[in-house]
Parts: C-alpha cells; structure tokens; sequence
C-alpha cells in the first residue's frame, strides 16, 4: 500500500507573525521557516503504518517555491521513501492545491492520501475535503486515531465534546489533529540518509489545470487589544459591576 503526504511549507509555530504595515497580508520575510505541524504529524502518522508492515511506500508531495525542497529533506529524514515537489511561486489557494494533488493522486494511485487538518498560515482547513471531493473518494477529517483494517481505514475524528469513529473504504483521504501522534525528532544520521533520497521535480504546467487565485486577501489585522482589568474590593462591588457595568446579570 502507498501513502502519500501532503507538506506545506509554512511560517514556524514559533513565530509571532504581524500584520503588514498596509494590511494586505501577513509580515513573514526572514521568518522562520517549518513543516506545517499538522503535516509533520501526517508524515509520522504514515511512517508509523510502513513500520507496522502496512504501507509499503511513503511518499510526500510540496507544492510552492523551491526552499519547499528543504521541508521535503525533513520530512525524508523522519522515514519517508521519496518527495515530489510541484515548483511554483505563484500563491497557490486550497482549490489549485486540492487540484493539482488530484492529479499526483491520478500519477501515483495510493491507497491513502494524509493530509493535515489546516495549514496554519491561511488556517483555511480546506485542502484534504476539496480532494475527497474531487477524487470522489471518502474521507476522515480530524483524525486522532488510524487502523487500516481489511481494505478500510477506521479513522477516530475529533468532534465537538467526544469523537467519532468512521470505517472509509480504501482508497481515502484522511486528514489529521493534534492528538493523532507526536512526531519523532529527527536524527543527524537520518538527516544525511535523507540526502541521498530522491526529490522530483514539476512544475504547474506539467498538468493541465487553472491555479490562478481565486481568492483576494482584503484585510489582516489583529484582533482589538483587549482593556486593562480592574480589582474589585468584594464580592458586592463585583456582583455591582456585572449587574450595571457590563450588564452581564
Ligand atoms: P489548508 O486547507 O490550506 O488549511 O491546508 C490543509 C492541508 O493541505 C495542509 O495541512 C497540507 O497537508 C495540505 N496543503 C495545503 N497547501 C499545501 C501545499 N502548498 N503543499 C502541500 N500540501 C499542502
């Protein structure tokens, strides 16, 4: 059974990112740089299945400029077997993404595509049910547990207050939450190994597809600061500020 992964590259957890002076987007030049967490969970995830004797191939797939190439290395590095890399520096949205990964999914035929639940640079939490759909394939979103049991996957998804559990057959789409696993550090030795792994490259117009924006960011702002907190002396002086202040009681 082949895997394969999708990895973005995105602006590090780490970073406390900024408006831009003008509002069209997000300040990020000289930001570090990092796998989308969730996707580093989607590659643990697929590696822990070719461990367990169930996949036999993980494949990753970036699509976007070329430092993408560097997020792939990481992600060989963790255990994955190759990457292709579809080479753009056009800003691709949910749609193009979920496009152009039908047509790897249509190159490569895997039984199962992971996916992360939301890229958290556009937190659009789009891509992996815009390519069930397009595949026309099931899919298992939020996954926080995966068995692959007599051709089906049986993805445990988080809902509000509980989980649910779904039997998909396979080939499907799953993407993943926080809970699914924690993901290995990768090692000096795995890092050199990973050098020697192969990245492909192609490019948008290897495909016949329409990947222009359809999407135009308006406005990014913070959200309002919020006032200063007062001390209130005792209960009465505080059940009088909620009661005729904020008229909350
Ligand atoms: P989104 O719908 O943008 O929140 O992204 C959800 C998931 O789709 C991510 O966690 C990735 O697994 C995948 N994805 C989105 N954009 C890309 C990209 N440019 N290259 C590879 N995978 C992507």
């Amino acid at each position: 059974m082949k895997i394969l992964v999708a990895v973005k590259r995105v602006v590090d957890y780490n970073v406390r990112v900024r408006p831009m002076a003008d509002e069209t987007g997000v300040e990020i030049s000289n930001a570090k740089m990092s796998m989308n967490p969730f996707d580093e969970i989607a590659v643990e995830e697929a590696i822990r299945l070719k461990e367990a004797g169930i996949a036999d191939e993980v494949v990753l797939v970036s699509l976007g400029v070329s430092q993408c190439q560097e997020t792939l290395r990481t992600g060989l590095a963790m255990g994955a077997d190759r990457a292709l890399h579809v080479e753009t520096d056009v800003e691709l949205q949910p749609l193009a993404v979920a496009g152009l990964l039908k047509a790897i999914v249509d190159r490569e035929n895997p039984a199962l595509v992971v996916l992360g639940k939301q890229a958290i640079d556009d937190d659009a939490n789009q891509t992996g049910q815009m390519l069930a759909a397009l595949l026309g394939w099931g899919q298992g979103t939020f996954a926080c547990a995966v068995k692959i049991e007599s051709g089906a996957a049986v993805v445990t998804r988080e809902i509000d207050g509980g989980t649910r559990t779904v039997s998909l057959k396979l080939p499907a789409v799953i993407t993943t939450d926080l809970r699914l696993n924690e993901p290995r550090y990768v090692k000096l030795p795995d890092i050199m190994k990973a050098k020697k792994k192969s990245i492909e490259k192609l490019a948008p117009e290897d495909f016949d597809l329409d990947i222009t924006p359809r999407l135009q960011t308006l406005k990014v702002s913070e959200p309002p600061k919020r006032k200063a907190g007062i001390i209130v002396d005792d209960v009465n002086e505080l059940l009088d500020k909620l009661r005729n202040e904020a008229k909350v009681i």
